[in-house]
């Protein structure tokens, strides 16, 4: 369910539950014992789904924890220049292990960095990387050029989730993915890593669906990535 409809579902709610407040108080002033159990009843359902679609908002519109390349105090060098109008995205998993959290996705940001630096490509190459409990790492900064898609890098912004064959996203991780596309052009995003324009109006695609990368990434996390972006 998207957020839309999670709002939606949370007025009819509200409304079910003011109706039925009503029903009861009504029910209470008869002193109709049965019709005031069953009136209790439906209102205690009312306000359990009420809590259970504002928690899910609360879920759905939280800012995942931020962790950026500069608090790690990691440089880049601008080999390839800067990056261009954004006008695309693509999605990517490392090919490697899983990352469990905040400490382990700073270890794979540190690691990604110094291969792209061993490459002679100056520094790492995707803009967010999201471990499993959520927490965002922003790696390259916006306006640098990176080595993420061979020959489509002008322009591109990258987000990539640790994982190989087979690995799909978490659930905080297709939180992260959507906060993303919502949130990643706003001020809840330090300057250095904000995209200049909201990430759904880029074009988005896998790594491997770019012309000329015959790669496996972002094997099976692609469907995950694809269908959550469009809920
Ligand atoms: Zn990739």
């Amino acid at each position: 369910m998207n957020l839309k409809q999670l709002k939606k579902s949370e007025r009819d709610w509200k409304r079910k539950h003011t109706y039925r407040q009503a029903r009861l108080r009504v029910a209470r002033a008869a002193n109709h014992r049965e019709r005031i159990d069953h009136w209790t009843k439906l209102r205690d359902e009312a306000s359990w789904y009420l809590r259970r679609r504002r928690q899910q908002i609360r879920e759905h519109t939280a800012t995942p924890p931020i962790v950026t390349s500069a608090q790690l105090g990691l440089k880049f060098q601008y080999v390839f220049g800067t990056k261009g109008r954004v006008v695309r995205g693509a999605w990517h998993y490392t090919a490697g292990g899983r990352r469990a959290n905040r400490k382990a996705l700073i270890d794979e940001m540190r690691s990604d960095h110094a291969y792209h630096i061993s490459k002679g490509w100056g520094g790492g190459s995707y803009e967010a990387m999201i471990a499993d409990d959520g927490t965002i790492g922003f790696l390259n900064p916006m306006a640098r050029k990176s080595a993420g898609v061979a020959g489509h890098n002008s322009g591109l912004v990258n987000i990539c989730c640790p994982g190989t064959t087979g690995d799909r996203l978490s659930d905080a991780q297709k939180r992260s993915v959507r906060w993303l596309r919502d949130n990643w052009h706003t001020t809840k995003v330090p300057r250095a890593y904000r995209l200049p324009r909201s990430a759904r109006s880029l074009s988005w695609r896998g790594h491997n669906e770019y012309p000329g990368n015959p790669t496996g990434c972002p094997g099976a996390m692609l469907a995950d990535y694809k269908r959550t972006w469009t809920s």
